[in-house]
């Protein structure tokens, strides 16, 4: 883990450990992103997700890019929202993506709601839409906002130490911004993921149809290249038409819709718990969620 005094404190008053948040790659076809805060298990800041967008963005545009793989540098593909560095930079004002207006300087409960609809619902959206295909590839802990960055992708590719949770009801808080989980598993199960908050292995993951392929620890990298290098001979317009088809199929049965409701819950739980404690995460940050966790889980053996 890093020390505070990896960070550094850059002239516009920004607090951070790296000026590349994410790291871009092409060879043979393949664009790889990665997620950059190792030493913060890649916790995501703002800097990391305009980053992030920014990268999609130039890997759509680049025409010799068939097939889009997103890693996590280090032991863990993402640790989730960064909700406790001293990178946190949920107070600072950055060109948008969207035509969300600024939420630094908004009151109440439009602060956060103008936030997360640009860097959490509405950058997520455009980077499922985005016309690639995408595969994350998942080592270790994938938690919360990294549910997000994996379910955004086509493809999910995990080795068999990784394991995915979504531990944010313990907040009062109904699931990460991004509300896939119906989705992504069948509903009695996506109720139990989020009910305990309990971690859920990449076996159990891979056989609920949640991850597409399992590999060693060794062997991820070999076998997520593989399988992008096969889909890379695909036409682009094939690949891109097929996804298209399936996400219109995904939002035929509801899922944009869902989101939207529920992502209107998930603003009524901020707004419940700072009218509560003064704090919208329900007075929970990553060292007291971390803490939370251990407890939880030694209730449980
Ligand atoms: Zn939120």
């Amino acid at each position: 883990m890093s020390s505070d005094s990896d960070f550094v404190q850059r002239v516009d008053g920004a607090v951070y450990e790296t000026e590349e948040p994410v790291l871009y790659a092409v060879a043979d076809g393949i664009a790889t992103l990665t997620l950059n805060r190792p030493t913060v298990n890649n916790a995501q800041n703002s800097q990391m997700t305009y980053a992030l967008d920014d990268a999609f963005r130039r890997a759509v545009n680049d025409d010799a890019v068939k097939v889009i793989v997103l890693c996590g540098n280090g032991k863990h593909f993402s640790a989730g929202h960064d909700i406790g560095t001293p990178g946190r930079d949920i107070n600072k004002s950055f060109d948008r993506a969207s035509l969300w207006w600024d939420h630094t300087n908004k009151p109440g409960g439009e602060y956060l709601y103008a936030r997360e609809q640009e860097v959490y619902l509405g950058m997520c959206r455009r980077w499922r839409e985005l016309p690639k295909p995408t595969i994350a590839m998942v080592q270790g802990a994938c938690i919360a906002g990294g549910l997000m960055l994996a379910w955004v992708c086509d493809l999910i590719v995990a080795s068999d130490d990784a394991f995915f949770q979504d531990p944010v009801v313990r907040m009062g808080i109904p699931g990460v911004e991004y509300f896939a989980h119906p989705y992504e598993l069948n509903p009695r199960i996506a109720k139990e993921f989020l009910f305990t908050g309990d971690r859920m292995s990449a076996e159990r993951a891979y056989q609920m149809g949640m991850v597409n392929r399992l590999f060693s620890r060794d062997e991820l990298h070999a076998g997520t290249y593989a399988l992008a290098a096969a889909i890379a001979k695909q036409p682009r317009m094939g690949l891109a038409l097929t996804k298209q088809a399936i996400n219109h199929v995904e939002d035929l049965q509801g899922k944009r819709t869902a989101m939207d409701a529920v992502f209107a819950w998930h603003h009524f739980a901020h707004s419940h718990n700072e009218l509560l404690s003064g704090d919208k995460l329900g007075g929970y940050d990553a060292k007291a969620m971390i803490e939370a966790n251990k407890t939880a889980a030694g209730e449980r053996r």
